[in-house]
């Protein structure tokens, strides 16, 4: 018997809005037994079921929603679906055809909570970060090698969202043979090398890909600067573009390292006109200031300041004082092109920041173009907490 989940009066309203998760506190009851990641039926206060859920007794999200299908079987098969449903979603758009780094699963938004994979050549990464996806790794994995005819799949699940659910990290092959060497995408015709074993994420920041090839449209004949690197990705469109030089700074040297490296991957581009720095960029910015530098186009791509609503004040700050130290740099004309990946920090409010960061530099501002995640990254309409990535391109006088 499927054992159900009895909500309090009046927190059925977010479920009948298909938002997919179940806080504790929306919670008056379980009624029967079940075990993390186990099927249960959610409720309203009179005992109508409304949806089916994961089970994770650990976590604040008590539960996250499979389907508000009540009648629809929980089963391998509906994992097979919903896998081929997302790859075939993907295959639809023409942003996304023919890619080589692709996201095939964005977890809620895609209705599979707690799933994310991501390919790469003939590569299939996943990450499973809840107590549901845990218990169907198999099913997953399974609908993942018939949508895509992958040659393999590793598992990258050592995010530390994990422990909130009581799960340990996991990492290791689940199919097919390890690659012979390393794995190598081509992003808008630029060879990346992608560490899916130690990379962040899951070895590549995807959701750049369309505003790396932005960059690359408006590098010409421009001095870049790309604050926060990570292995290059930005700097290397950049390059593509046409930049007349590209200064790139990160405070990990195995990044710098990382996007060296890739840059030799293409002969193509100039190496001359690179330039890695290994620093913080916050110290940087302001030494470059000093010394009398200037930019014409400028990249800032910090990591999560605030990865909730929790930290907002604090990472507020942090985006303020970079986004100041980046007008500050800018050439009369330039452009910036900021962003935030912070969940706690929503579209409003970052403009808010970067508007008060231009104020305080004294420079006059416009917006040209608002920046989002790539498409296989939806948003799904009932899932707002999905829109992570958000950035503002903007003009200088
Ligand atoms: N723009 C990149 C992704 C950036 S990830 C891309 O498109 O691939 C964020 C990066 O910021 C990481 O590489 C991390 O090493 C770096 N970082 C974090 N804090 C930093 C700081 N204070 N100064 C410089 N780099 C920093």
């Amino acid at each position: 018997m499927t054992a159900t989940l009895i909500l309090h009066p009046g927190k059925e309203r977010s479920v009948l809005r298909r938002h997919p998760w179940v806080f504790d506190t929306s919670v008056a009851r379980l009624d029967g037994h079940a075990r993390p990641g186990d099927t249960v039926l959610v409720a309203d206060a009179h005992g109508k079921p409304l949806a089916k859920a994961a089970y994770s007794p650990k976590s604040k999200i008590r539960a996250r929603v499979w389907s508000f299908e009540v009648d629809t079987p929980i089963d391998h098969a509906f994992f097979k679906r919903r896998v081929a449903q997302a790859v075939r979603r993907r295959a639809a758009l023409p942003e996304l055809s023919g890619q080589q780094g692709l996201r095939l699963i964005h977890a809620e938004s895609d209705g599979l909570p707690g799933v994310i994979a991501d390919q790469y050549g003939d590569t299939v990464v996943v990450q499973l970060t809840s107590a549901g996806a845990e218990k169907w790794r198999a099913a997953i994995v399974a609908g993942l090698v018939k949508a895509t005819g992958c040659a393999r799949v590793y598992e990258r699940s050592d995010s530390e969202v994990r422990g909130l659910e009581g799960l340990e990290p996991a990492t290791g092959w689940l199919f097919g043979e390890p690659p012979a060497g390393e794995i190598v995408i081509a992003e808008h015709g630029v060879k990346m090398a992608v560490d899916v074993f130690a990379g962040h994420k899951t070895g590549f920041y995807l959701d750049q890909r369309e505003n790396r090839r932005l960059l690359a449209e408006l590098s010409k004949g421009k001095r870049v600067l790309n604050c926060f690197c990570y292995t290059g990705g930005f700097s290397l469109q950049a390059l593509a573009g046409g930049a007349a030089s590209v200064l790139s700074i990160d405070s990990s040297q195995p990044a710098l390292e990382r996007a060296a490296a890739n840059l030799a991957l293409n002969p193509v581009l100039d190496a001359a006109k690179a330039e890695w720095r290994c620093a913080n960029v916050f110290d940087e910015l302001r030494k470059l200031k000093a010394a009398g530098e200037a930019f014409d186009l400028i990249v800032l791509d910090p990591p999560k300041f605030a990865p909730s609503s929790a930290h907002a004040e604090r990472a507020a700050r942090a985006y303020k004082d970079i986004n100041l130290l980046g007008f500050r740099l800018l050439a009369p004309g330039g452009l910036l092109m900021s962003y935030s990946c912070s969940g706690g920090i929503g579209v409003e409010l970052f403009q808010k920041i970067v508007a008060g960061a231009a104020a305080d530099s004294g420079r006059t501002a416009r917006i040209v173009k608002r920046l989002q995640g790539a498409a296989d990254h939806p948003v799904d309409l009932a899932f707002p907490e999905g829109e992570y990535l958000k950035g503002l391109l903007v003009q200088v006088e």
